[in-house]
């Protein structure tokens, strides 16, 4: 991969557009779920990862990763993140 590559993040779309994984918001501030399950104190957040050339959350992609819980439940512990973070509900990061 090329250096470059590494810095092609999108931007920041408006305000409830589709989230397309620029990942300011996790990178400027951790949410609820960062906070009781990764025990984080600061952003950016631990959980981040970057792939396909944008951000995606780690706990959304893989929760036994980051919460020690067995790979096998990964499915339904990502269906209760994903409604806790209202997945798939557009961009909630404020300007
Ligand atoms: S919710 Fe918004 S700020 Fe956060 S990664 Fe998605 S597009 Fe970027
Ligand atoms: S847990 Fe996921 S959504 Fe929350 S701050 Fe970390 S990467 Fe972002």
């Amino acid at each position: 991969m090329e250096d470059s590559a590494l810095f092609e993040i999108p931007r920041k779309p408006l305000e409830g557009a589709p989230c397309n994984g620029c990942g300011l918001c996790c990178a400027t501030a951790l949410c609820a779920l960062a906070l009781e399950l990764l025990e984080a104190r600061e952003a950016p957040c631990p959980a981040m990862e970057f792939a396909n050339g944008r951000f995606w959350c780690g706990l959304v992609r893989k929760p036994s990763r980051y919460c020690g819980t067995p790979p096998l439940s990964d499915r339904l512990i990502r269906s209760f993140i994903e409604r806790a973070l209202a997945i798939g509900e557009g961009c909630d990061a404020e300007e």
